[in-house]
């Protein structure tokens, strides 16, 4: 029976650090070969900045075809959706009858292993290996203690201690990075440009949303920006952050409820399906998007996330930021409901005039169609109204 070893990730781009574990993990683990299958959109990280798959595998075969025992796989870039691990050990055992499978991790990925999907079946199929990527001593997590036999700790590694996201903030800021790249790999983003564009830029923002929203969707978005700077300007507001949390607001509006729900449970601000009242996707959409650019997005900007929470329902204490992307979303060039002419009117003389004005609106419009408003957005109007 072969032995056949599988590293995965988002290599992005892939460094010498990822060398050193694939090496040392053939030898000792005697592999006839390891699969090197770059992640399509990996489920539980950020998006990917900077390069696009055929990069991503480019990069990996100069990085990794030194070692004969390497075969880069396009395996998860070619599926639809999200990667999971448990799909690719599936698809593997078909392509690779007959093989004993070994699946690397970095030890950060150990800690969190317990929720990797279907991770009970993986370790089913496979033996997860583990090693360090600093000092760090490596410790079996309690969730995995009953699955003993199927991990594997690996000692004796010196891991070289660098990360993708660090190597991605050097080429951003044009720093050398070649102590921990293959001089053929970066030699090959020198000459693509890759990894110049800073993330937090709008076409950073529509590299993220393109994968999840419709076209109409993406649209809006880009209008409900331009309004949101337009209002930033007008009322003394952080632009940028108006174009970012304006761009980014309508983040999770396509994804399935199931998605939003567990967005949120992750994120540790459940959902109450109750407390909602009007129908789960014209709120939960708003909380969810804050979930998702906080976890798997790396959006760490606390007030952008707040104006993405707050955009369809608002809150008593509404911050400036808030308030903006809550009237831009209704002001935007691309809305055409009978009554936009007056709230754009009302957005130029005053944002709490136009905040005033939609939540009037909205309470009117929940009263009419007979379903509960959230309970929030009562309350800030209870607190504007006569202001
Ligand atoms: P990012 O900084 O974008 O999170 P990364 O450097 O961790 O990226 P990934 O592509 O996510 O790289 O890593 C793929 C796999 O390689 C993961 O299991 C990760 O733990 C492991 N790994 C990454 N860097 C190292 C390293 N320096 N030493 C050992 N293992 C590593």
């Amino acid at each position: 029976m072969g032995r056949l070893g599988i590293f995965g990730g988002s290599f992005c781009p892939p460094h010498l650090g990822h060398r050193r574990a694939a090496v040392f993990f053939a030898n000792a683990l005697r592999l006839d070969r390891v699969l090197i299958i770059p992640a399509a959109r990996p489920p539980l990280k950020k998006a990917l900045w900077g390069a696009c798959a055929d990069d991503r595998m480019e990069l990996c075969s100069l990085t990794f075809s030194g070692d004969s025992r390497a075969w880069i796989s396009d395996i998860e870039l070619r599926r639809a959706g999200p990667g999971f691990t448990a799909d690719t050990l599936r698809q593997v055992g078909r392509d690779y009858p007959g093989q004993e499978l070994f699946l690397l991790v970095g030890a950060d990925q150990l800690a969190k292993f317990d929720q990797w999907k279907d991770w009970r079946k993986i370790l089913k199929a496979c033996v997860l290996v583990v090693l360090r990527r600093n000092d760090a001593a490596l410790e079996m997590p309690e969730a995995l203690e009953p699955f003993r036999d199927r991990v594997v700790l690996l000692e004796g590694f010196t891991p070289l201690e660098v990360s993708s996201t660090e190597l991605r903030a050097r080429l951003l800021a044009g720093e050398d990075v070649s102590p921990w790249m293959e001089p053929a790999a970066l030699a090959y983003i020198k000459e693509k440009g890759l990894f110049t564009v800073p993330p937090e830029t709008r076409g950073a923002c529509r590299a993220i949303l393109e994968p999840l929203l419709t076209e109409k969707r993406l649209a809006h978005c880009e209008r409900v920006a331009d309004a949101a700077m337009e209002l930033a300007r007008r009322c003394g507001a952080d632009p940028h952050k108006a174009m970012l949390a304006g761009m980014l607001h309508d983040a999770a509006k396509n994804m399935p409820p199931h998605r939003q729900l567990e967005l949120c449970e992750r994120y540790g601000k459940p959902l109450k399906k109750g407390r909602t009242g009007a129908p789960p996707q014209s709120v939960w959409h708003a909380f969810a998007g804050e979930a998702f650019l906080a976890l798997d997005c790396g959006v760490t900007d606390p007030d952008v996330l707040s104006a993405v929470r707050w955009h369809t329902t608002g809150h008593p204490g509404m911050t400036l930021l808030e308030e903006i992307i809550f009237v831009a979303d209704l002001i935007s060039a691309d809305r055409c409901y009978p009554d936009v002419g007056r709230v754009r009117a009302l957005a130029a003389g005053s944002l709490r005039e136009a905040s005033r004005y939609i939540l009037r609106f909205i309470i009117a419009k929940a009263r009419r169609e007979g379903h509960q408003l959230y309970p929030a957005s009562l309350d800030w109007y209870e607190e504007i109204k006569k202001a």
